[in-house]
């Protein structure tokens, strides 16, 4: 209570501004307002299948799907620059919140199940220069908007990396798949519940091999698990 009287005083005193548009944020917004919010460019529907089919090339036969919510271009590129290297954590959360947790929410529609999220890793490294994983930020944002909907949703660190494998930012198409090949393996084992429906939450996606590979070694830990792939935002 004494900690939120303060940080309504610290805004009022300090007001934030909107990352993209510099306009003052009300108390209720953070990092981004809801005009910038709602104006970023959101995948369209052909765009939408043509990701959507590279999650058939999964090895279950249970139901399955990669979506991202938005183009990776003009406000979205700034979006996630600042979360990647800008030392914005609750940009994450807001971005997660926002445009994440919306599409778990159109899966597990109807379903009783629980729901696990979790991330694709950074190596140690990284993490350890930035502060933070960007895809668990935006992983624990999309938390915070399915717990609001009343859904038993946890996170849990299923996946890590193998190596300290090399950017992938100056690969061509194929080296990038090559590249990703091994490139993350199941934690020990985790407590999942058996019905659970788990998604895996990467920050951009260009070819989507990552977000392949990390649902490869999910499913291989836990071969009944129903894997939903999402992603913030879709390379051109
Ligand atoms: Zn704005």
């Amino acid at each position: 209570m004494f900690s939120k009287g303060l940080s309504f005083l610290t805004r009022a005193l300090f007001p934030q501004r909107c990352l993209q548009c510099n306009a003052v944020l009300s108390i209720l917004e953070q990092s981004l307002c809801q005009f910038c919010l709602s104006s970023a460019p959101q995948l369209d529907s052909i765009a939408g299948q043509r990701t959507m089919l590279l999650s058939s090339t999964l090895p279950t036969d249970r139901p399955t799907s990669f979506r991202s919510a938005l183009y990776f271009t003009g406000s979205v590129q700034i979006f996630c620059y600042s979360l990647k290297y800008g030392n914005n954590y609750p940009l994450g959360l807001v971005l997660g919140n926002h445009f994440l947790s919306p599409l778990i929410l159109t899966t597990v529609a109807g379903q009783r199940r629980p729901v696990v999220v979790t991330a694709i890793p950074v190596n140690l490294w990284r993490r350890f220069k930035r502060g933070y994983n960007q895809s668990e930020a935006l992983a624990r944002g999309a938390l915070r908007g399915v717990r609001k909907a009343d859904v038993d949703v946890h996170f849990v660190e299923l996946l890590q990396k193998t190596s300290r494998r090399k950017s992938q930012i100056n690969f061509d198409v194929f080296h990038r798949w090559h590249n990703t090949k091994g490139a993350f393996r199941a934690t020990k084992k985790k407590r999942v519940p058996k019905d659970a429906l788990i998604f895996i939450i990467d920050d951009t996606v260009t070819t989507g091999s990552s977000l392949l590979r990390a649902a490869e070694a999910v499913l291989q830990a836990y071969p009944n698990a129903e894997v939903h792939l999402l992603a913030l935002a879709q390379e051109l």
